[in-house]
C-alpha cells in the first residue's frame, strides 16, 4: 500500500497537488483554513493541521512562509514544503526541521496547476535526496543538499521569465502605438527569443572565464540602443522605467571601462 500523505493548503496549487496524489493511489488527507475550498474527490478532509500530521508525509503549499510557520508542528515526520519563499526563509525552515527531528525537503514548482501530474511539470528540490511524493506532481529534479538552493533556482528562473515578460510588454506597447497589433508582432518575438536564447551558453562561458573580448557586439553600442529605446518609448508617451533601468545598468558597465567589452561584462556591475 502507498504512503499516507497530507496536503496543507487547498489553493490553486494545493488542490492540484492533492488531486495528483489521489490519482497516484496515495491515501490523502487535506487541510485548508477556509471551508469554501472543495475537498478533492478521494481525499479526506481534516479540521486542524495537527490531524494532518498523522500522515507519513506532509506537503505544504501555502501563500508564503508567514502563513506556513505558525501551522508547523514537531509531530510532522517528513515535511515536503512547496511554498514559495526566499532562500533565507527556506534555510530557517530547514533549521527548524533539523532542531525538531523533522525530515525536510524544500521544493519549488516550475509549472502552473494545470500541468501538475504531467512530465512537463518540473519540481526542483533540495535537502533530503529522497524525493518522496514529488514524482506524483511531475519530474523531480534534485539540485543539492544545501537548504535554500531550490528557492534560489526558483527566483533566478522566474527572474528570467519576468524580464522577458516585461520586455515583451514594453515592446508590444511600442508596436501598438505604431499601429501594429500583438497578433502581428508576437510571432516575430518567438523567433527572436529562440535566437537570443541560443546566445546564452556562450555568454555563460564568458562570465565563467571573466573573458569579455568580443567581435559580436560591444557594451557601447548597446548603451546607445537602450537610450534610443527609452527615447522611442518617451516619444509615444509610454512608461520608460524598464528601458531606463537597463540603460542605467549598461551605462555603469560602460563607465567602469567595459565599453568595448561584450554584453557579458555587465555582470561585473551586478556582482559589485
Ligand atoms: P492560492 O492563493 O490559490 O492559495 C493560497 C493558500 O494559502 C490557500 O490554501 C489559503 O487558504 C492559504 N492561506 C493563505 N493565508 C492563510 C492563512 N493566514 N492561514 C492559513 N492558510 C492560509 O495560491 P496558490 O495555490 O496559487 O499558491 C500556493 C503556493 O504555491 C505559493 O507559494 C505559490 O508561489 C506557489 N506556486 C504557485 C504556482 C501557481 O501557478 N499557482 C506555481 C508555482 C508555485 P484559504 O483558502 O483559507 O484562503
Amino acid at each position: 500500500t502507498k504512503k499516507s500523505v497530507s496536503v496543507l493548503g487547498l489553493g490553486r496549487m494545493g488542490s492540484a497537488l492533492a488531486n495528483a496524489l489521489v490519482g497516484e493511489g496515495y491515501e490523502v488527507l487535506v487541510w485548508n483554513r477556509s471551508a469554501d475550498k472543495a475537498t478533492p474527490v478521494g481525499a479526506k478532509r481534516v479540521g486542524t493541521p495537527e490531524e494532518a500530521f498523522a500522515a507519513e508525509v506532509v506537503v505544504a503549499c501555502l501563500t508564503n512562509y508567514d502563513v506556513l510557520r505558525p501551522l508547523l508542528g514537531n509531530e510532522i515526520r517528513t515535511l515536503v514544503n512547496l511554498t514559495s519563499g526566499t532562500p533565507q526563509e527556506a534555510r530557517e525552515t530547514a533549521r527548524w526541521a533539523r532542531e525538531h527531528g523533522v525530515e525536510y525537503v524544500d521544493g519549488v514548482i516550475m509549472a502552473v496547476p494545470q500541468q501538475i501530474g504531467t512530465p512537463g511539470a518540473r519540481v526542483l528540490f533540495d535537502g533530503s535526496e529522497n524525493h518522496h511524493v514529488l514524482g506524483a506532481f511531475g519530474e523531480p529534479v534534485y539540485v543539492g543538499a544545501e537548504a535554500g538552493l531550490a528557492a534560489t533556482y526558483d527566483l533566478a528562473l522566474l527572474g528570467v521569465m519576468w524580464s522577458v515578460f516585461g520586455g515583451y510588454l514594453q515592446a508590444t506597447a511600442l508596436m501598438e502605438a505604431a499601429g501594429v497589433s500583438p497578433e502581428r508582432f508576437t510571432p516575430l518575438v518567438g523567433d527572436w527569443l529562440a535566437e537570443v536564447g541560443a546566445m546564452l551558453p556562450e555568454m555563460g562561458q564568458e562570465v565563467r572565464r571573466n573573458d569579455y573580448e568580443t567581435d559580436v557586439s560591444a557594451v557601447d553600442i548597446n548603451v546607445a540602443g537602450l537610450r534610443m529605446l527609452t527615447e522611442a518609448s518617451r516619444e509615444q508617451g509610454l512608461d520608460t522605467a524598464l528601458p531606463q533601468a537597463l540603460h542605467g545598468l549598461f551605462l555603469r558597465a560602460q563607465q567602469a571601462g567595459h565599453g568595448q567589452h561584450s554584453v557579458a561584462s555587465v555582470i561585473e556591475v551586478i556582482r559589485k
